[in-house]
């Protein structure tokens, strides 16, 4: 979905008070009757002239209920809000290009005020499949359509949670920087999808170093769950090395995990399912990408869980829940993830059967780069990916 900035600057802070109306009203309103937004936004008589702006550039939508008449909030509304609250914050600056797009989420190349780069990524549970959602009222209870707006902010809130948990216990992830609604802004990591590198120096230690991660997120009481060749980012630093009269060009990688709205406790019930499809994910694509296939049987959950505790690790599934990602929004969003089949972007055996047939000795940058036009054919989907970074941004000052 495209993120259309330019009426941002046109809206006056009575359009913005209206739209904050519009969103308070959906809490408990599958549509939001005009009265209440009337009231929640303090505008009396004139919130009329609002409302109509607000919806002639699409950020509410008229609806009709057997009883009245009403608005709701469309995501180009909440992705307003959001960015709101970022340029107030002094967050964001300006948006650039779009860097991605998956199944369930958007992810922009966006600036703060310096013109430091910055990640934008808009959670978007729902866009697919909301119908089937829909069937279960169960955990729907009455927020009805405006739970996509709630799954979508809940993912956001995880991701977060997670990523700072990670970050603050020496992990290679994003440095998480703010968080509003269903989006968050992290930093921008340089470098590609390991999915795209076509060769490593050394493949061995890419693996081993790779084995080790899932290891110690498990030691810390985490599976990623997705722990996959897109949700790996490939850094790689060039440096020169001289001995003697020889001077060598030496390429170091570092992987940084990514994406973390399917991340799963060591007691979850399909623990050793998670991990085991974890560690698989990466060594069948060392297999098929890099032709290295590691002499050691596992790892193993049972042997990681013997860490946990040890080197001074925590229990980070145990301190994400009481630190604002409760269990019960655990809960919640699992029910969701698993009702529309959103099983992140890694699972080899569902998403991906396509490449299992990948031959041998194929020319490798070729293979990338027609990787790249399939996923842009099959958009949108769970692994329509990466499309490159772009070399400048600013496009559209909020
Ligand atoms: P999804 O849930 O849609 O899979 P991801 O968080 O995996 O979303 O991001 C999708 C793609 O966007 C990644 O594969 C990567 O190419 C790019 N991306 C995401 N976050 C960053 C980041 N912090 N820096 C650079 N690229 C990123
Ligand atoms: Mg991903």
């Amino acid at each position: 979905m495209r993120l259309d900035t330019k009426h941002m600057r046109y809206l006056t802070a009575d359009d913005w008070r209206t739209l904050t109306a519009v969103e308070t009203g959906s809490k408990n309103h599958e549509v939001v009757p005009t009265p209440l937004i009337e009231k929640l936004s303090g505008l009396r008589g004139q919130v009329h002239k609002n409302i109509s702006a607000l919806a002639k550039v699409g950020l509410i939508a008229r609806l009709k209920n057997a009883k009245y008449d009403g608005y709701r909030l469309t995501y180009g509304g909440l992705d307003y809000l959001a960015l709101n609250t970022y340029r107030k914050r002094r967050d964001v600056y300006s948006v650039g290009n779009q860097i991605g797009v998956g199944k369930e989420s958007d992810i922009f190349v966006v600036a703060d005020e310096k013109g430091v780069q910055r990640v934008l990524k808009i959670h978007r549970l729902g866009r697919i499949s909301f119908r089937t959602v829909k069937a279960n009222r169960d955990y729907l209870r009455n927020r009805s359509s405006g739970s996509w707006m709630y799954m979508s902010r809940l993912a956001a809130l995880k991701e977060y949670t997670f990523m700072q948990a990670l970050r603050e216990n020496g992990f290679p992830v994003p440095e998480p920087l703010a968080q509003s609604r269903h989006t968050i802004v992290m930093s921008l990591i340089d470098a590609f999808p390991m999915r795209q590198i076509s060769s490593v120096p050394d493949p061995a230690s890419l693996y081993a170093e790779l084995i080790a991660m899932i290891i110690r997120l498990a030691q810390f009481g985490l599976i990623h769950g997705d722990f996959n060749e897109f949700n790996i980012l490939i850094k790689e630093d060039e440096s020169q090395e001289t001995t003697g009269d020889n001077t060598t060009e030496k390429r170091t990688l570092t992987p940084i995990l990514i994406d973390f709205p399917q991340m799963v406790s060591i007691d979850h019930a399909n623990a050793e399912y998670y991990f085991d499809r974890d560690v698989n994910c990466i060594k069948r694509f060392f297999q098929r990408k890099f032709h290295f296939t590691s002499d050691e049987k596992g790892p193993y959950l049972a042997d990681a869980k013997k860490l946990v505790g040890k080197d001074d690790s925590v229990r980070l599934d145990v301190s994400v829940a009481a630190s604002g990602f409760s269990k019960k929004m655990a809960k919640e969003l699992e029910a969701y993830m698993k009702e529309v089949g959103v099983d992140g972007d890694g699972d080899p055996d569902s998403a991906r059967g396509d490449e299992d047939d990948e031959g041998e000795g194929e020319d490798e940058e070729g293979e990338s780069e027609q990787d790249i036009s399939k996923d842009h054919q099959t958009e949108p989907t769970a692994t329509a990916k990466c499309h490159g970074l772009p070399d400048s941004v600013g496009e559209s000052t909020l």
